[in-house]
């Protein structure tokens, strides 16, 4: 039998591409903490927090939380004992500031991620879904002109993190469309391609 390897997980996309919620589900099916930066911020901002006053402007403008702040953020989560074997990220790293962060954060642990999930949804896909979204749950970043920004935002910023992933050959494209579950095997499936799994 394969030696099953440690699920440290990435999950990147454009936002739409319904990340959030495979990002739940792949957690959920690993056991495995699933570890949102934009939800903790949210909370953060529900609550009323010193961090939630911090960056509700900037999150309610598509901008993004600097990195000292995320980063910090991020590295108090992983410090928690339930993130030891392992965890899934979404929505962090979003630039490549981030990635040199998160890689000098696990390398002294002598950890590295074990896979990015790169989830495929083509921009018109994805914008549509923000504007639902905008409906369902009246999130203030889900207005016509945040989501504009905060799409090129991720052009820019983020879609050049699966580069350097690409290198090191751990990233698995998976194609976003289709329903919730058929898009979850699929990244299971992935997933268990490289021996992670339950
Ligand atoms: P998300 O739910 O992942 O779309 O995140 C919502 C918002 O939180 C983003 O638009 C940013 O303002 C902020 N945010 C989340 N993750 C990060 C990050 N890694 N770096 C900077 N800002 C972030």
């Amino acid at each position: 039998m394969t030696e099953s390897v440690l699920a440290r997980l990435l999950i990147v996309g454009p936002q739409g591409s319904g990340k959030g919620t495979q990002g739940a589900r792949i957690a959920e099916a690993l056991g495995i903490p699933a570890i949102s930066t934009g939800d903790v911020f949210r909370a953060n901002i529900a609550g009323g927090t010193e961090l939630g006053l911090q960056v509700k402007a900037i999150i309610d403008a598509g901008d993004l939380v600097s990195d000292e702040l995320t980063g910090a953020v991020v590295r108090d989560r992983l410090a928690q004992p339930d993130a030891a074997n392992g965890f899934l990220l979404d929505g962090y790293p979003r630039n490549i500031a981030q990635v040199r962060d998160l890689d000098e954060f696990l390398a002294p642990r002598g950890e590295g991620l074990s896979a990015v999930i790169e989830l495929d949804v083509p921009r018109d896909e994805s914008i549509a879904r923000l504007h639902q979204r905008a409906v369902d749950q009246g999130r203030a970043d889900d207005t016509e002109e945040v989501i504009a920004n905060r799409l090129a935002i991720y052009e820019r910023e983020t879609a050049p993190i699966l580069d350097v992933y690409r290198a090191r050959g751990i990233v698995d494209a998976v194609d976003g469309i289709g329903a919730l579950d058929e898009v979850t095997e699929r990244i299971l499936g992935a997933l268990a391609a490289r021996s992670i799994s339950v």
